[in-house]
């Protein structure tokens, strides 16, 4: 867990420039460099060097819950592959119940949900409408934004990162701030960002704003 947040702020520190861990922009503009970006954004980036915690996430490091979130990794994926055909073993009861949930409770479901959440780095990054300003090219995607519980509004993620809904606009579904509110009216979560009109006028992108700067083909 503290990786992805150490790997997540240095993805809104460099965005799309040279030190950007997984920017689908960093070969070139060319539609074979855009090829390899798309790659190495959704799943290749995964296997290179990761931000250093010390850098990037000092206060997690230093917070209790954060630590014993970040140790318990391993027992949670166990947990998460282990309960779905130990579940189908016991409501069938067979081995071909086990197997079946294992198939699709633990292969299928893992492989969906990885690929659905790297697609915002690959396609988020490529495609959709900015309709703020950020200093990369992150995009909406509407088709994308159910699937990914409203994380496919990235452009105003990008242009206001602190906001605890991506979909802001009219019409744009955002599931995960939905749950962030009924978080805070539990008294779960506090100090919540929201978005307001003033804010949000202030981050519009205006027809004058110059493209961001992008590595040009090797
Ligand atoms: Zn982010
Ligand atoms: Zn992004």
């Amino acid at each position: 867990m503290i990786a992805w947040v150490a790997d997540h702020r240095k993805h809104h520190q460099f965005a799309d420039a040279p030190g950007d861990p997984h920017s689908p922009w960093k070969f070139g503009t060319s539609p074979w460099a855009l090829t390899r970006g798309m790659l190495h954004a959704h799943l290749g980036w995964l296997f290179h060097e990761h931000a250093p915690f010390v850098r990037y996430a000092p206060d997690l490091l230093r917070d209790p819950v954060a630590m014993r979130a970040s140790r318990a990794y391993w027992k949670l994926v166990a947990v998460s592959v282990l309960l779905p055909p130990l579940l189908g073993g016991i409501l069938i009861w067979s081995w071909a119940g086990a197997l079946s949930a294992f198939f699709w409770g633990s292969l299928v479901r893992t492989a969906l949900v990885h690929h659905v959440e790297w697609s915002i780095n690959s396609i988020c990054h490529i495609a959709g409408e900015r309709p703020f300003h950020s200093r990369d090219r992150s995009g909406n995607v509407s088709w994308l934004a159910l699937l990914t519980f409203g994380d496919a509004w990235h452009n105003l993620h990008h242009a206001d990162p602190t906001l605890a809904r991506h979909g802001a606009l009219r019409g744009q579904i955002d599931i995960a701030a939905r749950i962030i509110r009924w978080c805070e009216l539990a008294g779960w979560v506090w100090d919540v960002h929201w978005p307001d009109t003033t804010r949000l006028e202030r981050r519009k992108a205006h027809h004058s704003q110059r493209e961001p700067h992008l590595p040009t083909t090797p």
